[in-house]
């Protein structure tokens, strides 16, 4: 199944959930589960980039490297950017722990605690 992603490389990525560090990026992945009817539920979950958390994941090294080379995405250099993007984003797990925070977040935002 072929994933839409966006890319999100503002100046100001969040910080890393787990060490707290700065992340180097941030994308948005789409997010499908099965609901309890068979048909497939589409959302989307926020993935950060960490430069220390992240050195195993597989396809990051390459990205992060790249970050470690270049800095920052100017506009000569987004098509490498964009195929290493890709080829981490493809691969990134989503917990499926993301799946009940969302229906919390929901639930959250129905009866306005959002
Ligand atoms: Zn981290």
């Amino acid at each position: 199944m072929k994933r839409r992603i966006d890319a999100m490389t503002t100046a100001n990525p969040p910080s890393c959930a787990r060490c707290g560090g700065e992340a180097l990026l941030w994308v948005r992945v789409p997010h499908g589960w099965p609901n309890a009817g068979g048909a497939t539920v589409q959302g989307r979950t926020g993935v950060v980039l960490c430069a220390t958390c992240d050195v195993d994941a597989p396809g990051a090294a390459a990205l992060i490297t790249w970050f470690h080379v270049h800095g920052q995405v100017e506009e000569e250099d987004s098509e490498e950017f964009v195929r290493l993007l890709v080829a981490w984003a493809e691969q990134v797990s989503v917990p499926p722990l993301d799946e009940q925070r969302l229906e919390t977040e929901i639930d959250m935002w129905r009866r306005g605690n959002l």
